[in-house]
């Protein structure tokens, strides 16, 4: 209620019309959610304005509307009206059927008593008149059910299309939360069963915080899209990469070891803190920015949550040790037996 008091209280002094998508909007902006979006309406805030219907709309088109779900609901009226079309050729075959059988019969009867010729003539004329109607709604018929075929074809492409969509984070063009998730729960059971390592790899963008702050949250982007491209050229086959969250990035790694998964991790990290930003528009020198990395190895027993938890602990411990660095679990074992007492999570 507090949320959905402050989302009604922030539409009456703005103006904005209290449609579902600017409720959804402020609502959004109450929870806290998502930082960027808070950042921007933040921003105007400060800036002593409100927002107004113009910009809340586009502020819903970039952070909350879901291309996916529009073309989702696309499909899916598409298809009904398909199937519909199908089922109404469907019917009408069908009458015409019934009504080709029911004349059969009548002529089957006809035929069993004896008919003068001319009679018979006419029960021919009749059938072949009637034979005709139905090979003309057979005809009919195929030609429907053949261009259902092509349209079923296209919308199962479409389908396609939006299920790759809905697994890719809008941002980066990466794998998304979703399918981190599914991703892991098959790595982790493909694990149980092979016995082969598995690694998971966190990334968290150094003081992004700060970055944002200096040069806006479109350069910011710009780095978010950059810090997954490097992330993605550097792994490879079974590797996933995806964006965790924010400035958060992650990485299964079947197949690799501790060992693997260090050397790999320093690779991007130096990759990432090797890149010159330059602000495209104007060529302004932004510096670098640097990211920290958690590590952690699948042990019999784990679940992604218990498997996540640890390598979350490691960016944690690397993190404290000045960020920068690549912290791994068995570091973090090490760490705490140096230091009894002392907690890295
Ligand atoms: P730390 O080194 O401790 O990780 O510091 P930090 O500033 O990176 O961490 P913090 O969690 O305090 O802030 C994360 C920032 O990431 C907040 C927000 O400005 C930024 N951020 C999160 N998501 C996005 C996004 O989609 N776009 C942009 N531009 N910035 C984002
Ligand atoms: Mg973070
Ligand atoms: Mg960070």
């Amino acid at each position: 209620m507090g949320y959905a008091n402050s989302a009604f209280d922030l539409l009456k002094r703005s103006g904005i019309p209290p449609y579902p998508q600017f409720y959804e909007l402020l609502f959004t902006y109450a929870t806290g959610v998502n930082p960027t979006l808070n950042n921007r309406i933040n921003a105007i805030f400060r800036a002593g304005n409100t927002p107004s219907a113009n910009l809340a709309e586009t502020l819903y088109n970039e952070f909350l509307k879901s291309d996916v779900n529009d073309r989702m609901s696309a499909v899916s009226e598409r298809m009904h009206a398909r199937i519909d079309a199908v089922h109404e050729a469907i019917d009408g075959a069908m009458i015409t059927a019934n009504a080709y059988s029911g004349s059969l019969q009548t002529a089957s009867g006809d035929l069993a008593r004896d008919i003068s010729p001319t009679a018979m003539k006419a029960l021919a004329d009749r059938l072949l008149a009637e034979t005709r109607n139905m090979q003309e709604t057979n005809a009919s018929l195929e030609e429907k059910l053949e261009a259902s075929r092509d349209d079923i074809a296209s919308l199962q492409r479409d389908l396609d299309d939006v299920r790759r969509e809905s697994l890719l984070d809008p941002l980066t063009k990466i794998a998304n939360r979703k399918s981190f998730d599914e991703g892991m729960d098959t790595a982790i059971a493909d694990a149980k069963i092979t016995g082969d390592p598995l690694c998971l790899m966190i990334i968290d963008i150094d003081h992004f915080k700060n970055f944002n702050d200096s040069f806006g949250h479109q350069t910011g982007d710009q780095v978010l899209r950059l810090v997954a491209m490097t992330l993605k050229s550097n792994i490879k086959g079974k590797d996933l990469a995806a964006r965790y969250g924010g400035e958060e990035f992650v990485a299964i790694l079947p197949s690799t070891d501790l060992e693997g998964a260090i050397i790999l991790a320093e690779n991007i990290r130096k990759a990432i803190q090797a890149k010159e930003l330059l602000k495209r528009s104007t060529n302004e020198k932004l510096g670098r920015i640097t990211a920290s990395f958690g590590l952690a190895a699948y042990r019999r027993g784990d679940t992604a949550g218990s498997l996540i938890e640890r390598a979350d602990r490691c960016l944690y411990a690397a993190k404290h040790a000045g960020r920068n660095k690549v912290f791994s679990e068995n570091q973090l074992s090490e760490l705490q037996s140096a230091l009894p007492g002392v907690s890295a999570a």
